[in-house]
């Protein structure tokens, strides 16, 4: 198969799995995660720089600190109030003992960690609104240890510095969130000065940020449900697509495609590189009448039994079944022996037998319960294991089409007979098939270079022995083929219709020898021409033939139209015009190969025929002679009394010319006289018996 499709089938194959789901829902879960660390990073290095900025803050009031150091302690509140901020000023033993603005600190502190900060900080809990901090331009704690205060040493007058509290209301009215940090820095003798900074952000960019944050997590997650809602519609409708390119709708087991895909995909494997397999292809004998005598419904429903029973008998995975056409099914099974197909084949058709349909109806290789007897036919081809070197090897590229391909070749040899069957491939069909396709290429040059040669075969009266008339028979004489006998073409043209061509081509040749002897002075004898059934197709054959021999000038007497019998199941109603308007026109008409299979006694009845050939089959093989003789002397009575003329073919022998004579043959036509010869010879006969001048 073409690598195309099977690329095609693994793509689909490959699509057809909910892997594929998990893989974007991880990705795009995956994507959101990066997102929303971009969002947080931004924030927090935000938050960072902002804490940077306190800390410098923080750095001044340090220095501050460590100028006051040399200040008078009664000044301390000039050393805060230098640092421009609120303050709250703690004993050595942890106790407020000053504060400027409205202290909320809840004094349990701890350690904390910020993720992009730089150092951990002291913070404490606010106590009134649960804040973690709270505060707007930052509360100084100052450690009256470190500064080498005690309690009372100081006095502290609240008063002489307002609260700061509608400061606060102010900053948090006009839109800011604040968080107080405590932020520590390292002082030039080792200690630690402690402060609260204040991280100020807008409430707008917050509020903006968190927006942004909620919308774009939702629509990341809307985006994500809805492609996932999609992926899964186009999974199904992969799926159905599938069944559609793969399921066939009758049998709802394998079509033709997967049998080609699942076939080929068996027989690469490399275990199974040193089977033997065998391709059926198995057809149902009428099945087309069985649904006409029934109904198409019940046709299908015999299809789904069969391929039902057919996949019973297959080992699954390793072996395959499909249904290919109305009547046809394809199987692909493994093969120790031609023998061991032979009897998986019986074993198929034993199962058949027991195949039941929907219902109580029985079917099969036998009488059902309707009377409707089936029949199967399988052609087979066998592959073989490609071995080199002892080693069996991997098929790379089994061609199973042209292997089911001859399986049909092999089948259609046992097409004359409607029994159950078993044909094996031979590389003999493959060169009849070869044969065919050289014929048919060549067809038409031939006869446009007229290699077609016209050979008479004469016929012979006899009780005298004389020369009465004569057969046109044709014969390929092939530059490329050489001489070929028209049992190996005629029967090709005439199923491809380029019959009727030849049929012109004889009739004209014919006419035209008759009239170029007739010019010579000859005495010329009726000449018949064979002209197949499928030229009497056409309405008007009777005027064509009657144009073309006058074109030429040849008396209608001198050419007799032969059909062969089977002609006469065609249109009765054509022929019979025909025959009636060639015998108007003054051609003598003739039924070939009369007893050659079909009982065409009927015919006779209906058909004002002139001639009437007994066909070959007659004279030939030993058995039952008396018999034989019989048959030919009452057709030879019927004939006379039909006011026929009869004519034997393929009389070889003394006794058979004397058994006709005795029996009134009128004309024989047979090896014993003459066998088909070139016109030269014909000629030469003719003279002979005629007593004419020779041919100028
Ligand atoms: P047919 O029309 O029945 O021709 C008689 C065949 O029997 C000829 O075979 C002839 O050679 C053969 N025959 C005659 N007497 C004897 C005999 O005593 N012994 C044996 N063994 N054979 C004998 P041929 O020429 O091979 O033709 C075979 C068939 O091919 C013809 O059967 C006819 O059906 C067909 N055919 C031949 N030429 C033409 C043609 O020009 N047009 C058409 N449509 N068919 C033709
Ligand atoms: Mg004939
Ligand atoms: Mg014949």
């Amino acid at each position: 198969m073409a690598n195309s499709k099977e690329k095609t089938f693994r793509k689909l194959k490959r699509q057809y799995t909910w892997v594929s789901i998990v893989v974007f829902v991880i990705s795009f879960l995956l994507l959101i995660a990066v997102v929303n660390a971009a969002v947080i990073f931004f924030t927090l290095y935000t938050i960072d720089s902002k804490i940077d900025d306190e800390y410098k803050i923080v750095e001044h009031m340090a220095n501050i600190y460590e100028e006051s150091l040399d200040v008078a302690k009664e000044d301390y509140r000039e050393i805060l109030q230098k640092a421009g901020t609120r303050y709250l000023v703690k004993d050595g033993s942890g106790n407020i003992i000053a504060t400027q603005g409205r202290n909320t600190c809840s004094d349990v502190g701890g350690h904390t960690g910020f993720l992009f900060g730089k150092r951990p900080y002291v913070v404490y809990e606010d106590t009134e609104d649960n804040h973690l901090v709270y505060g707007s331009n930052g509360w100084v704690s100052l450690n009256l240890n470190l500064l080498g205060w005690t309690e009372n040493e100081i006095t502290v007058d609240a008063e002489e510095h307002p609260n700061p509290s509608t400061d606060e209301d102010k900053v948090l009215a006009s839109g800011y969130v604040e968080m107080p940090i405590w932020i520590g820095t390292e002082l030039s003798n080792g200690d630690t000065f402690i402060a609260m900074g204040h991280i100020r952000i807008r409430l707008s960019v917050i509020v903006i940020l968190a927006i942004i944050m909620i919308c774009l997590n939702a629509f990341l997650l809307v985006y994500m449900i809805v492609r996932i809602i999609r992926i899964v519609k186009g999974l199904r409708r992969r799926k159905q697509l599938t069944e559609l390119f793969l399921v066939d709708e009758v049998t709802k087991g394998n079509n033709w495609m997967a049998f080609l895909l699942k076939g080929e995909q068996i027989l690469k494997k490399r275990k199974n590189a040193d089977k033997r397999y065998a391709v059926l292809h198995i057809v149902i004998v009428k099945y087309r009448n069985y649904c006409m005598c029934h109904s198409l419904e019940e046709g299908q429903r015999l299809l789904y039994a069969i391929s039902q029973t057919i996949d019973q008998n297959m080992t699954p995975k390793e072996e395959l079944s499909a249904h290919v056409s109305s009547s046809s099914f394809a199987l692909l099974m493994e093969a120790d022996s031609d023998d061991s197909v032979r009897q998986r084949f019986d074993q198929l058709l034993q199962g058949l037998s027991r195949t039941d349909t929907h219902d109580e109806q029985p079917l099969m290789a036998g009488h059902t319960e309707k009377g409707h007897t089936f029949r199967f036919q399988a052609g087979v081809q066998i592959i073989e294991p490609h071995i080199i070197d002892g080693k069996p090897q991997k098929r790379r590229i089994p061609e199973l089409e042209r292997y089911y391909n001859n399986a049909v070749a092999a089948k259609a040899t046992l097409e004359e007979t409607d029994d159950s069957g078993i044909a094996f491939f031979d590389n003999r069909l493959l060169e009849d098939e070869r044969w065919v396709d050289l014929v048919e290429e060549c067809q038409q040059k031939a006869l446009d270079n007229e290699e077609y040669v016209v050979y008479y075969q004469p016929k012979y009266s006899p009780d005298e022995g004389k020369l009465v008339g004569a057969e046109a028979l044709i014969r390929w004489q092939s530059p490329d083929f050489g001489f070929v006998p028209p049992g190996k073409f005629i029967p090709i043209f005439e199923k491809n219709g380029f019959i009727t061509a030849i049929d012109h081509y004889m009739i004209c040749h014919v006419a035209a020898d008759q009239k170029k002897w007739l010019d010579a002075g000859m005495k010329c004898v009726p000449v018949s021409v064979n002209v197949s059934r499928a030229h009497f197709a056409e309405i008007d054959l009777a005027d064509q033939i009657r144009n073309m021999v006058d074109e030429v000038g040849t008396p209608h007497e001198l050419i007799e139209i032969e059909l062969t019998e089977s002609a006469f199941f065609d249109d009765k109603e054509a022929l019979i015009w025909t025959i009636e308007h060639l015998k108007k026109y003054g051609f003598s008409v003739s039924m070939d190969d009369f007893g050659s299979g079909y009982s065409s006694l009927n015919s006779l009845k209906d058909m004002n025929l002139d001639v009437l050939k007994l066909d070959a089959e007659f004279f030939r093989g030993e058995a039952d002679t008396e018999r034989k003789e019989a048959v030919v002397s009452e057709a030879i009575r019927l004939a006379k009394r039909l006011n026929m003329r009869i004519v034997a073919e393929g009389v070889e022998e003394k006794e058979q010319v004397e058994f006709l004579d005795s029996q009134g043959c009128d004309m024989i036509q047979g090896y014993y006289f003459a066998k088909p010869m070139p016109k030269d010879e014909f000629v030469e006969r003719m003279i002979e018996v005629y007593h004419m001048p020779e041919e100028s």
